[in-house]
């Protein structure tokens, strides 16, 4: 299977003067062409400063301090290190926005406040394609179209702060993808939006999909939309990746403590069974804090005391793509006597 993007074994640490935060300590995933994986995790687990790592918009004192983001957007071509670029430096900037297109959270963050729409679109596509002052307007109005926004002559001429956080978030997509990207990274896209709104941008993002055949790196802590959007998901906690595999491995079969212990915290979808909700016990460690061995250990039901918060556990290969890294998977660990996971 052919991938667009390899992330292997990534550290992005930020030197702070109270020391080191390991934000990304060792993340590798992939995302397959034309694909979706969701990246899925508490807030701090590390899931933003991954995609930023890709992206080069890593903000100092953050680095890059090991590993390597292999990108490759034409089958036919060798694969580029986009973690040995410099992230100020012309190549990253131009596979930015070009290549890689991207989302983010807050639409206010990203559109200047002092453009209108299309001239932020236009200046999108006129970056990266030699058009004319014109036939860049039509481009861009076509854009707007693509992207369901209604009026767009009108709204071309909007500012940013004229239209609704829905509006707003569709005229960034149009923008992300004006340069056909061969992968969109969205970074909780939807967060900040109402219910309603949050869907017909879900949907946008997988009709885009659909149409173009880019693949999408979705990053989110909402396990209802990684139900809705992922072929291929990725759980992560503390800088980590404690699980990965195919959506319905991950809903249906968990096999890493946390992330059973995820699944168990939201509502179970489809089945409308508010009232068993759990929580996680505990709280999420601070990265500039991090447990020793597993980091879940301060956490996990199923820790067993004198390995789990000594020795951190290897990332085991369960086969058809599936990795999880907990001892309990672990085939020379001596049986324990009592239920390897204990019944909820
Ligand atoms: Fe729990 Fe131990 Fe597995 Fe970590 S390695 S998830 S503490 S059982
Ligand atoms: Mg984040």
């Amino acid at each position: 299977e052919s991938v667009v993007l390899a992330i292997d074994d990534l550290r992005t640490h930020f030197r702070t003067e109270q020391g080191v935060v390991r934000a990304v300590d060792g993340v590798s995933l992939t995302v397959p062409r034309g694909k979706t994986v969701c990246v899925v995790g508490e807030s701090g687990c590390g899931k933003s400063v991954t995609a930023r790592s890709v992206l080069g918009l890593v903000d100092p004192p953050g680095r890059i301090e090991a590993g390597h983001i292999w990108w490759r957007p034409d089958p036919g071509t060798a694969p580029l290190d986009l973690a040995g670029l410099d992230p100020r430096g012309e190549p990253i900037r131009n596979i930015r926005g070009n290549q890689i297109g991207m989302v983010f959270q807050e639409p206010m963050a990203s559109l200047s406040p002092m453009y209108t729409i299309g001239n932020q679109l236009t200046q999108a596509i006129r970056l990266h394609v030699n058009l004319s002052a014109k036939e860049a307007r039509e481009r861009a109005i076509a854009q707007l179209v693509r992207v369901g926004i209604p009026q767009p002559e009108r709204r071309f001429d909007a500012y940013p702060f004229q239209l609704s956080g829905g509006m707003c978030q569709r005229a960034m997509i149009a923008i992300a993808l004006a340069c056909d990207p061969a992968l969109l990274i969205a970074d909780e896209p939807t967060t900040a939006l109402d219910v309603t709104t949050q869907a017909r941008i879900l949907d946008l993002i997988r009709e885009l999909q659909d149409e173009t055949g880019m693949a999408v790196m979705f990053i989110t802590h909402d396990l209802g939309v990684v139900a809705e959007m992922a072929d291929e998901v990725v759980v992560m906690y503390l800088g980590t990746v404690v699980e990965r595999g195919t959506v319905t491995d991950i809903f249906e079969r968990p096999r890493h403590p946390y992330t059973q212990a995820l699944l168990e915290s939201v509502p179970a979808i489809g089945r409308g069974d508010r009232a068993r909700l759990r929580t996680i016990a505990g709280m999420v460690p601070h990265p500039d804090d991090r447990p020793t061995g597993c980091p879940f250990h301060t956490r996990c039901r199923s820790a067993m005391p004198g390995l789990c918060d000594v020795t951190p556990p290897a990332a085991h290969d369960l086969g058809d793509g599936r990795v999880a890294a907990c001892h309990l998977l672990d085939p020379d660990l001596p049986p324990s006597p009592t239920p390897a996971v204990a019944p909820v």
